[in-house]
Order: C-alpha cells, then structure tokens, then sequence
C-alpha cells in the first residue's frame, strides 16, 4: 500500500525540473545581448542624424539646382537701337500705355532725350516785320527735353533769364522742374513726343503719339500727355518728323490745343512739317523754331547758333532758338548773356506766337 500511495505520490510530484542553472544564465545572457543590440542600434541611428545634421548642407545645391531657369532666359537680350545721338541718359519711367506696333519691341530703360535734327536748316516761314527803330528784336530760347536731370535743369533756371521750359511727358523729375519753373515765375510747355521718321529704330520715348493711330487713340494719349504737364501754357513738337507730315493727325491735335487754349511751336523737325498749315486752319497761337542751338556739342558750334539766332531776330524783329539740356548749351549762354542782352531782349515763347492769316 505504501507502495500504491507512493506511487501516485511520486506521480504527483511537478514534472517541470526546475530551471538549471545554466539555462537561465544562457537566457539572460541573450537578453542583455538584445538590449546591447538594441541601445548600439539607437546609438548608431542617433550617431548618423548627428553627422547628418553637423555637415555641410552638401545636399542644398541639388535642392537649389532643381529649378532650372528658363532657356529664354539664358538667351541673349536683343541689343537695344541704336542711339541717335550718343549721350549718357538719365533712368526709367512708368511706360505710357503702348502704342500700337508692328511687332513687339523692347521698352526702352530711358525714353529717348534727343531731337533727330533736319539735315537741312530751314528758314523761317512766317516772317514778322522788322522791329521799327527804338524797338528792340525779341529772342526766345526754349529748353527741350527736360524732366529728366532736376539738377541741370535748376543750372538752366539759375541763368536768371526768361527762358521757356519744355517738359517731356511721363519723365522723373518732371514735376520737380515744373515746381522749380515756377518758382521763379517762368512759364513751361509740353514738349510733345511725335513720330520721327526714323521710328521705330528712333524711338520718342512715352506718350509718343504715332502715324498709326486711330483718330481716338491719338486723341485720347494726347490728352493724357497734356494731363502729364497741367501748367504747361503751349505744346512744342519732340521729333515729329514723320507724324507732323500728316494733316489729318495733326488737324486732331491741334484741334484739342485749340480747346485747351494752347499754343503750338513748331520744333521743325523736318522741312515739309505741316504745324503752320493746321495752326492757320483751327487758329492756334504759332510760332517756329529758327535755330538750334546745339545739335553739336561744341563750344564753338553754340556761339555761332546762338549768334546766328541774334542775327535773324534782328533781322525779322523776333526768333525763336531751341536748346537742349547739354552742359556746353549753359556754360556758352551764360558766357555770352552780355552779348545776348545788348542785342536783343529774351522774352517768353508765349510773347513771340502769332495767329496765321
Ligand atoms: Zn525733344
């Protein structure tokens, strides 16, 4: 019995053997080999994000070089026209709504600030009689161009004489020479940018009123270009030797100058100009350029223009000299303001226009 009851009994002891020794020691082992893993693992990973984030952004320039630039705009600019006259410019402008053009052309940085003179000089059309003894000729000197060098312009102002200043639309400083005109109670005009035949090589710069327009369009940016200068008393052509060839534009122009009470001078950029033609049929105040004073900039070249001014002044009674913004055109009309003044007496453009008969 005892051996029956043993039996069982030793039956029942546990069947698991308790765990050797060496066993757990395998399987701690093995864990703690896993966690080494585990921590070399974190530390290798944390290691390389350090490296990564110390070095040099070697992998921006990829970044960077992904957006390639247009090829247009790797290609060349056009070159720009060529200068009419070769002379440093001042800078840009708000460009005026573009005229219509036969294909697109680039806007130039600086409207263009010079006249495309006649090759021939032409006489005076109208001719006032002689002055009467005791009278004394009448000389105006306009200064195209302006709007452009505040600075040069003030240098014209200190001269201290009646000049008259023509004022080109949509230019930089246009409004600081207008203010400066006035100060000093001389009056200034529109210098009007017109098509020169030259064009489009010859460009005149914003508010260029051209042969191409429709009768709105050349009405409509005219009266912007009149809004451009509201003090200015007369208009006064820049260029314009093509488009003051045409009668019917210039009828229109003339016939808003006529509203406006303007008067027109005729810069006579070319001898078939049609200004004293419109001016005579709408009666518009008109005058024309005798002399310009300095298509050359040279000394000499001036003194003989401004001379040659005095001497048709003396001989019709009155002239009309245009000059532009050159150093040389100051420094000769100040060195010679002694001869000018015993010669004739300078009188404002608005003094020297005539209605046509
Ligand atoms: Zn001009």
């Amino acid at each position: 019995m005892p051996a029956k009851r043993s039996a069982p009994q030793r039956r029942k002891k546990p069947t698991v053997r308790p765990r050797s020794p060496r066993r757990s020691k395998k399987a701690s082992n093995g864990g703690r080999i896993l966690l080494a893993l585990g921590i070399l693992l974190v530390l290798v990973v944390a290691g390389a994000v350090t490296v990564r984030l110390m070095l040099p952004p070697r992998t921006a320039p990829v970044a960077v070089k992904v957006p390639q630039p247009p090829a247009s705009r790797v290609v060349p600019v056009p070159p720009p026209p060529p200068p009419v006259v070769s002379q440093p410019r001042p800078e840009p402008v708000a460009p005026p709504p573009a005229p219509e053009t036969p294909e697109p052309r680039p806007e130039p940085a600086v409207p263009p600030t010079y006249e495309v003179f006649p090759a021939v000089e032409t006489p005076p059309a109208p001719v006032p009689s002689p002055p009467s003894p005791g009278e004394r000729p009448r000389v105006a000197i306009v200064i195209d161009d302006l709007g452009y060098d505040a600075r040069l312009a003030e240098a014209f102002l200190d001269l201290d004489i009646p000049l008259t200043l023509a004022i080109l639309p949509f230019s930089p400083h246009q409004r600081e020479v207008v203010a400066a005109a006035r100060r000093r109670g001389l009056s200034v005009m529109l210098h009007l940018p017109m098509e020169p035949e030259e064009y489009p090589r010859v460009d005149p710069g914003p508010g260029a009123l051209l042969s191409s327009m429709s009768p709105d369009e050349l009405i409509t940016q005219l009266r912007m270009d009149l809004a451009e200068v509201p003090e200015a008393v007369g208009v006064n052509n820049h260029m314009g030797s093509r488009l003051t060839r045409e009668s019917d534009q210039l009828n229109q122009i003339f016939s808003v100058l006529k509203e406006r009470g303007l008067f027109f001078i005729d810069s006579r950029t070319t001898s078939h100009s049609l200004g004293a033609q419109s001016a005579r049929l709408l009666k518009v105040p008109f005058a024309q350029r005798d002399v310009f004073l300095d298509h050359s900039q040279n000394p000499d070249f001036v003194r003989r223009q401004i001379r040659e001014l005095l001497r048709r002044a003396e001989l019709t009674g009155q002239a009309v000299g245009i000059g532009h913004p050159h150093r040389v055109t100051l420094d000769v009309l100040r060195e010679m303001l002694p001869e000018i003044r015993q010669r004739v007496e300078l009188v404002p453009a608005a003094a020297l226009v005539h209605r046509l008969s």
